[in-house]
């Protein structure tokens, strides 16, 4: 249940950070990509263009040197003139012949064939080129055959980018660039400055840079965004882990710190022992009703403050529900456990001296790292259940038995809807035998399960489970309705009827319509009341007291027979007696377990016997078992006898064989 919710918690927490964190990388990443592209395209357009000018310029000079040279009568005079021609757009010219020679040159500055060409330009493509030049020369761009310019990333490196912004006029490129042009028998080579500006890419630049901090300041106001979501988030997540009565760490928090040290401990150190611990404090309702609810919540308070001080590293506290507190500590054994335990409760006492606190605790210790909390702190509420309630201090350790029991109780528990449906529980009839003429004067109706797959299920395997978890209601109204049922059918057919007798668990003492939700049972079946007898058992006078005085009155009044079970075992009230005017006084077979007539046990039984008789009440005795207790109990005028001396319970068909003849 609670990792469900956790998961849920998880899954929420995921769904709305994530998503939006990859978007902003994915949008932020894109834009920059696309600036990124944009201006070096943008860049080398220009660059383009003014290797392109220097290009043709350098075709200008070849071609015209062709021109002039076509008759082989150039001389240097005639160079002279078209370089002068040119000169404000070139910077030199030469010429090599075929074998590399330097044929005319502009200046002194004679570009050496092996240098000169750090820039080589061939029309007709890179292949060209590379023959053109020298091993070392680089060239840096190449025009294919369609005229398309691929620039060579060399070319790029050099250029300064950083002075863009100080000054639009800075040079950014100032390079010079040999074109090389071959032509026929020569090579014609022109230097060119290659020159870009700072404001050639300015404009650009701007543009760019507003694009930047456009995409800046979203990214800026995304990540705001985030922040206050994760910081909400964080906010949410302590909401959902706090606990609201103590104000510190809840069930869910529990869950989840403990399962994490579970995981760690056990991976570590396997000499740790680790114990998920159940504390109750008892009677929690009862302050409750006497000091009311927000009194009551300043205790649950004051305790955990109190627990807290006393964790160590590592362990875990929280309040779980009502007055229980779930811990994982940490320790080597039970001796010390129980030390830690009996300390905490004895501070918790020193701490309210003006009320006395009882507290009672489970311990279930973990065995394997995979182990879950919430069972674990199941088996240590069963284990606090099953723990004695007078021992002192009441510590519960969880044992493999109370784990089979846990595991019947969830099977018990999945089946007994269906069960019911399905008619699987049955009434077995237990008769009562009449002292001295030892006939049937009465039988109890005693439920059985016939189980499809467990078969026989004893009523002391099921019955302690539906008192717990409140099925009882349902069981006993089915044995009601069976029993009056039966009854109709019995004297309908013309049979001499006995009362039957119905046991009515104390769970139903908290409803104070109860005597008439009986009498609406047996009434659908139109039998008089006085067949059906009513056994309730003395705990329940300990309740609700005023609902029982008044439901057993009321029965009484409606001419039902009312009688107390067990009495004489737990504890046992002989005040019980003087408020409560029942028909029949059923004694306990506890009594008579062990006992011969002149034990202590059966002094007792004739006293009250004695004291029934005196109070007008009927007596029965059960669980009797031999000759000698129906002899002893027929001496002290006892009314009825049950037990397996006369008969054990049976189902209907053989209680009517036995029993039914006319
Ligand atoms: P109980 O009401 O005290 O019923 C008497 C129990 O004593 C029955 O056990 C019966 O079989 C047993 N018994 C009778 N005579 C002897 C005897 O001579 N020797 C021994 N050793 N035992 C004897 P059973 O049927 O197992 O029932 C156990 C308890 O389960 C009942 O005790 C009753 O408290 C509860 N129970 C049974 N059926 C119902 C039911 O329909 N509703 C409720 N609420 N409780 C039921
Ligand atoms: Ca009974
Ligand atoms: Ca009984």
């Amino acid at each position: 249940m609670e990792k469900t919710k956790e998961k849920r918690i998880r899954r929420l927490k995921r769904k709305r950070i994530w998503p939006s964190v990859i978007g902003l990388f994915v949008i932020v990443g894109f834009i920059l990509v696309a600036i990124v592209g944009e201006f070096t395209t943008l860049f080398i357009n220009i660059l383009s263009r003014e290797l392109m000018y220097g290009y043709r310029l350098s075709m200008k000079v070849a071609e015209s040197y062709e021109a002039i040279g076509e008759d082989n009568s150039r001389t240097p005079e005639q160079m002279v003139e078209l370089y002068h021609d040119m000169m404000d757009e070139l910077e030199a010219v030469c010429v090599y012949g075929a074998q590399g020679e330097i044929l005319w040159s502009s200046s002194d500055m004679i570009p050496k064939k092996e240098e000169a060409v750090t820039a080589v330009l061939s029309p007709m493509g890179k292949e060209v080129a590379v023959d053109m030049v020298l091993s070392e020369s680089v060239s840096l761009f190449t025009i294919d055959s369609n005229g398309d310019m691929e620039i060579n990333e060399k070319l790029l490196a050099m250029i300064d980018f950083s002075n863009i912004y100080r000054d639009g006029n800075q040079l950014l490129a100032d390079e010079d660039i040999w074109y090389l042009i071959p032509m026929n028998e020569h090579t014609v080579c022109v230097l060119c400055k290659l020159r870009i500006y700072g404001h050639d890419l300015q404009m650009a630049v701007l543009g760019m840079s507003f694009l930047v901090l456009v995409v800046v300041l979203f990214s800026l106001y995304y990540l705001w965004t985030l922040v206050s979501m994760v910081i909400s988030q964080k906010r949410t997540t302590k909401i959902i882990y706090t606990d609201m009565i103590t104000g510190g760490e809840n069930w869910l928090a529990f869950i989840r710190k403990s399962t994490k040290r579970i995981r760690k401990v056990k991976r570590g150190r396997a000499n740790k022992k680790l114990a998920v611990i159940h504390l109750r404090m008892k009677k929690y309702r009862s302050f409750c009703t006497c000091f009311g609810f927000i009194k009551g919540e300043e205790l649950i308070e004051r305790i955990y403050l109190l627990l807290k001080k006393q964790m160590r590293r590592g362990e875990v506290l929280a309040h779980h529900e009502k007055a229980d507190f779930g811990m994982l500590l940490s320790c080597s054994g039970d001796e010390e456990l129980i030390l830690r335990l009996t300390t905490m409760l004895q501070k918790i006492d020193s701490s309210f001296p003006e009320i006395k606190l009882k507290f009672a605790i489970g311990v279930c210790y973990v065995e394997h790292f995979h182990d879950d909390v919430e069972d674990l702190y199941n088996n240590a509420v069963l284990a606090r259940e099953l723990c004695g309630e007078d021992k002192e201090p009441q510590i519960g350790f969880f044992n493999i038995e109370m784990s089979k029991q846990r595991l019947w109780e969830q099977k018990v528990e999945a089946d007994m809807e269906r069960a019911l449906e399905n008619r699987e529980f049955q009434v077995y009839l237990q008769p009562k035998f009449s002292t001295g003429e030892e006939t049937l004067g009465g039988a109890e109706a005693l439920v059985r399960w016939i189980h499809p797959t467990e078969g026989f299920v004893p009523p002391n395997k099921f019955i302690p489970i539906f008192e717990r978890n409140g099925f009882i209601l349902k069981l006993d109204d089915y044995m009601l309705h069976e029993v009056a049922r039966q009854q109709a059918e019995w004297i309908e057919q013309g049979w001499k009827v006995v009362p039957i007798s119905v046991n009515v668990s104390r769970a139903h003492f908290t409803r104070e319509d109860l005597a008439e939700h009986i009498c609406e049972i047996v009434d659908q079946y139109h039998v008089p009341h006085n067949v059906i007898e009513l056994e309730l058992t003395e705990s329940a006078f300990f309740d609700d007291k005023q609902v029982l005085l008044t439901t057993v009155r009321k029965l009484r009044n409606a001419g039902f027979s009312v009688s107390m079970d067990d009495f004489g075992a737990g504890y046992s009230s002989l005040n019980s007696l003087k408020e409560l005017s029942i028909d029949v006084l059923k004694i306990d077979a506890d009594f008579f377990r062990g006992a011969d007539s002149l034990d202590r046990g059966m002094l007792i039984v004739s006293e009250v016997i004695d004291l029934a008789k005196k109070l007008n009440m009927k007596i029965v005795a059960e669980g009797i078992e031999s000759r000698e207790q129906v002899d002893f109990l027929t001496d002290q005028e006892c009314d009825m006898i049950q037990g397996y001396y006369f008969a054990k319970p049976m189902p209907i068909e053989e209680f009517e064989k036995n029993y039914k003849k006319i």
